[in-house]
């Protein structure tokens, strides 16, 4: 059976390389006898797994020495919660940029332990724009200011990190991370669920500032501290081990083929060609602000709804999967995330193309 091009938003498609490499060690890790599956944490061979994968991710994102990276179970969902719990360090109020499905779950989330301010709101756009910096309404005695640099269901991307003074930014980069370089300093707190960009399920990143860790608000649980996690390289209980080894040969994936920059590169311009395509045709249609256009989630619709199952039927028959919309708000999303080749967008839009002629 041949692999076909999976545009799931997530989990997502990983690099065939990295499957054909995974498949190749499954069931004898480099002569032990095991599948990294199969092994202890503890020893010297994941460790050191661990430790690379560490590391290369540091040098593919450079983050900086006074950041420390965790590596954690409980998705980007879990950290809806951790991060009030833990940045909160006894303020009472945090500020949250609404852009969407993902930034309305943060805020439900942190409203359980604090005054939400929403500086700044698209809603009336139905979410399709980014609210313009000049126009958010910070509180300079918040904790932090929480903002969803790409809305993985909308397809609204933040192009620019937005300044927000002195106090921490913190990102949900589930659906961006790895998508291009970024500037961690910047940021205060960082968090991914790794079943978009990074890797399988199971093992969520969190890159966060060492001064912000530390003081939790009362009776947070052990695992929901991140003090927990740095003081024990993440490995105060059983850690994700498998995600973990699979992340850390996307890391290297990624190293290979020219790191950060060059995934901007190619992300861009694959984006850029399906979304001229799109605004190209009267049959299809995406509704998002050109400005904000994510780059890795690209919903659209077509202008006759009827046509939606033939579309999803027919694409499925030409090996192109996953294309059904978000539930909340139906037509079509492309996810093409770092592991979608250029081809298979190219592949997609061929398809359109011809299934426009045909349905037109
Ligand atoms: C997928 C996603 C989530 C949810 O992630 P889980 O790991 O399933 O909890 C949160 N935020 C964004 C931006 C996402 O894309």
């Amino acid at each position: 059976m041949p692999r076909v091009y999976n545009f799931s938003a997530g989990p997502a498609m990983l690099p065939a390389e990295v499957i054909e490499k995974a498949a190749s060690e499954m069931a004898d890790y480099q002569g032990t006898g095991m599948s990294v599956m199969e092994m202890s944490h503890r020893s010297k061979e994941f460790v050191s797994i661990a430790e690379k994968a560490e590391a290369d991710l540091r040098e593919l994102l450079r983050v900086p020495e006074n950041y420390k990276i965790l590596f954690l179970q409980g998705g980007a969902s879990s950290q809806f919660a951790m991060v009030p719990m833990n940045l909160l360090r006894g303020k009472t109020t945090a500020d949250y940029i609404n852009t969407g499905y993902w930034s309305k779950k943060a805020i439900a989330e942190a409203r359980r332990f604090c005054e939400v301010n929403i500086a700044a709101t698209s809603e009336d756009t139905n979410f399709t724009t980014i609210p313009p910096r000049d126009s958010w309404k910070l509180n300079p005695n918040a904790a932090y200011v929480h903002y969803t640099p790409n809305e993985t269901i909308g397809g609204v991307e933040f192009h620019e990190v937005p300044d927000v003074g002195d106090v921490p930014l913190v990102a949900d980069m589930s659906s961006t991370i790895l998508s291009r370089p970024i500037d961690v300093s910047r940021f205060g707190l960082i968090y991914a669920g790794a079943q978009k960009n990074i890797g399988p399920a199971g093992l969520t990143i969190v890159i966060v500032r060492e001064d912000l860790i530390g003081e939790t608000i009362k009776n947070t649980p052990t695992m929901f501290d991140y003090a927990t996690h740095a003081k024990a390289n993440s490995m105060y209980n059983t850690p994700p081990t498998y995600s973990w080894y699979i992340a850390g040969l996307v890391f290297e994936w990624i190293k290979e083929k020219g790191g950060l920059e060059k995934m901007a590169e190619i992300n861009r311009r694959k984006a850029e060609k399906l979304y001229n395509f799109i605004d190209s045709s009267d049959f299809y249609n995406n509704p998002v602000d050109p400005k904000c256009r994510s780059w890795m989630n690209i919903p659209f619709t077509l202008a006759n709804p009827e046509l939606d199952s033939k579309f999803l039927e027919l694409a499925k028959e030409a090996g192109l999967v996953n294309l059904k919309g978000h539930r909340s708000v139906g037509g079509m999303r492309a996810s093409i995330y770092n592991a979608m080749p250029e081809e298979g967008v190219d592949a997609l839009i061929n398809f359109m193309q011809e299934f426009e002629k045909n349905h037109t």
